[in-house]
């Protein structure tokens, strides 16, 4: 396949209104970047079966980036004969990730109910990485948040790309691993308002995402993670610096390359 494919599981910011989920995508309907509240319930809607999910990376380990993923390890677990023979591959940010997923395990109660025990790997990752996932390429930089965070860049054999933020205050590391993507997905917590002087640890107005994307020279910027109340005024915002953006609707399939 010469595009990417990136489903659009959600776009809210923290706690998801009626309908909606928090930010939350899916690249060639295989690995998943953050689970939003609903990972699981947001695939079947869009037609994925969860036990298609190989991977799922995480950006950090903030609760509206997580929540979903306990939902998708007793999904898989559960399935028992229907669980496919590979592990769920699990990335995040090494020190965070490995005790969400403990955590997870704990939640469901994997001592009492051994039956829904399978295998998953948990991967460590730090900014700077360069590493395979499902046949993409991926590469990490580190995110200027609260908690120790990842943004990361996917790209295919025949040269498409796609890059996600995750919670990020304005980064010039990021613009380096966005340089030339065709796709940026940038956060936009503070919607019209820059707080690129003012925020060191993020998150990111819609100003900053687009002078991200302007300076990296990527093609198209998505603004998620931004409140529906404050979108239209944020995307106003993102265009006035970077003609291309545009906010993505949940549930649409995202073509790029
Ligand atoms: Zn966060």
């Amino acid at each position: 396949m010469n595009e990417l494919a990136i489903t659009v599981l959600g776009t809210d910011s923290c706690t998801p209104t009626k309908g909606a989920n928090t930010a939350s995508f899916v690249v060639n309907r295989r690995v998943a970047v953050d689970t939003g509240w609903y990972l699981t319930d947001r695939l079947l809607a869009c037609g994925i079966c969860p036990l298609d999910i190989e991977a799922v990376v995480f950006t950090h380990c903030h609760h509206d980036h997580i929540m979903g993923l306990p939902q998708l390890i007793f999904y898989y677990g559960i399935k028992g004969g229907e669980r496919p023979k590979r592990p769920l591959r699990i990335y995040g940010p090494a020190g965070e990730i490995r005790r969400v997923v403990e955590d997870a395990q704990r939640f469901l109660q994997f001592d009492r109910y051994p039956e829904l025990r399978f295998d998953i790997e948990v991967h460590d990752l730090r900014g700077g990485a360069e590493l395979d996932i499902c046949g993409l390429k991926v590469r990490t930089c580190s995110a200027r948040h609260a908690v120790a965070a990842l943004s990361y860049r996917f790209g295919n054999a025949a040269g498409a790309s796609v890059v996600f933020s995750g919670d990020t205050a304005f980064n010039p590391d990021l613009i380096e691993l966005a340089r030339g993507a065709g796709l940026l997905v940038h956060e936009a917590s503070y919607g019209a308002k820059s707080v690129r002087e003012d925020e060191r640890w993020g998150p990111s107005g819609a100003p900053d995402a687009a002078e991200v994307a302007r300076q990296a020279g990527v093609a198209r910027l998505a603004i998620v993670h931004c409140g529906a109340a404050h979108l239209p005024a944020a995307l106003e915002a993102a265009k006035a610096v970077f003609p291309a953006s545009f906010a993505p609707r949940e549930g649409e399939e995202l073509r790029e390359g």
